[in-house]
């Protein structure tokens, strides 16, 4: 499980996010809902490493991870615009994390391949970035944010940039990669359809802390604030 208590970030001397606390379940998919400049990507660039965390802290498991560098946490990360290495093949952007800790070459193919059945893009290793669609970019990216088989999945944005119908076809295929992996996950995420179809439970932000967490049944018929009713589009 993750557990981020009483965290808070400044850039500055300004504060963007005050004595937050969030407990995510093993397993469990959550998102981070909220408009846009709320705190969602601070939070989990905190829970990332990307950033670091001023006060508070973090536990994976029993774990503390406050303190410890991006690579040494056990978190895949996931991008809005996938961040590929576009002069890398597909094989190479996923087997890229397997490299960097220094991997035998057999063993990295093997689990790229792997990796690439999980996501269906077996076919397009030997492909630059470039010559792949969005969807099929976005199935790199999750391969290798899942390469290192990570404790946790950190999703920000990840559905943005793609078409109507891609959106919907990503939506389902995220969450059978998350329930299949049984891997703990983060969506961050500013469109609620997204954050109710997808997640077990979603933490809507308002300035830099938590409003209302709920799963989105219990969110969308008892909103605990006009803010959320009113972000749900559901006045009372
Ligand atoms: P969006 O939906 O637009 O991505 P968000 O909820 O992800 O928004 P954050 O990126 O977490 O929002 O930003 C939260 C606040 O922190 C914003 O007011 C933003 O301007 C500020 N902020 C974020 N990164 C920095 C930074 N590196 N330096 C200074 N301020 C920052
Ligand atoms: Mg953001």
């Amino acid at each position: 499980r993750i557990e981020l208590q009483n965290f808070t970030k400044r850039f500055g001397d300004t504060t963007v996010i005050e004595d937050m606390s969030l407990s995510v379940a093993s397993g469990e998919m959550i998102a981070l809902l909220g408009p846009s400049g709320c705190g969602k990507s601070t939070t989990l660039f905190a829970i990332s490493g990307i950033h670091r965390i001023d006060g508070g802290t973090l536990h994976f498991g029993d774990r503390d991870v406050t303190r410890l560098p991006p690579q040494d946490r056990p978190v895949g990360v996931v991008f809005q615009n996938y961040a590929l290495y576009p002069h890398m093949s597909v094989a190479e952007n996923i087997g890229f994390p397997l490299r960097v800790q220094k991997l035998k070459p057999a063993e990295i193919k093997s689990r790229v391949g792997e990796m690439a059945e999980l996501v269906q893009i077996g076919n397009l290793l030997k492909r630059k970035p470039q010559q792949l669609s969005g969807g099929q970019q976005q199935r790199v990216a999750l391969a290798r944010a899942l390469v290192r088989k990570p404790d946790v999945l950190l999703l920000d944005e990840p559905l943005a940039n793609l078409d109507a119908k891609l959106r919907l076809e990503m939506r389902s295929e995220i969450r059978r990669l998350q329930r299949e992996t049984g891997i703990t996950a983060i969506l961050v995420t500013h469109d609620q359809i997204e954050a109710m179809s997808m997640c077990d439970r979603i933490a809507l932000m308002k300035d830099g802390r938590i409003e209302q967490i709920s799963t989105p049944a219990e969110m969308y018929e008892r909103p605990a604030s006009r803010y959320v009713a009113g972000f749900l589009g559901n006045p009372p």
